[in-house]
């Protein structure tokens, strides 16, 4: 009889998006290929091609009515992305809305948060993002006005 083998703690792989999950497993595989079951999914999925910054994915995703026509990250080097955090989400038959916090710093100024409520639609069994609200960012973000 051998004798039980102890839990090895095992090292924390985390998604892109966050989700304590290797890539692979949480936004790699809508990535390769594989159509995300809700909303959320392919939310997280979409973040992390801009961490990866896939092009493609993006634009394949993205509803083609609200794709714009040039779609190009290179403005976008420089950005660290730091976070994700999902407010709150509501889904209704084949709508989506989805709040969430993307967290990011860019080259070695201070880190900066965007607050999104994003909608997205499925049509064909596909999940597609639609387009963004974007709320007031919080007090401590608000620039003084000069009038
Ligand atoms: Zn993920």
């Amino acid at each position: 009889m051998t004798p039980p083998v102890p839990a090895q703690p095992s090292p924390i792989a985390r998604c892109h998006c966050g989700n304590l999950r290797p890539y692979a497993e949480c936004c790699g595989r809508f990535h390769h290929g594989e159509q995300p079951e809700t909303a959320q999914q392919l939310m997280r999925a979409r973040y992390s091609a801009y961490v990866l910054m896939m092009e493609d994915y993006l634009l394949e995703t993205w509803h083609p009515s609200t794709r714009p026509p040039d779609f190009c990250l290179a403005e976008t080097i420089g950005t660290r992305w730091l976070g994700l955090d999902v407010r709150s989400q509501q889904q209704s038959g084949e709508w989506a809305k989805i709040e969430f916090i993307a967290r990011f710093r860019v080259g070695n100024g201070p880190a900066q948060q965007q607050n999104e409520i994003s909608r997205f639609v499925r049509e064909d069994g596909r999940w597609y993002y639609l387009d963004g609200e974007f709320p007031p960012p919080t007090p401590t973000y608000v620039q003084p006005r000069k009038r």
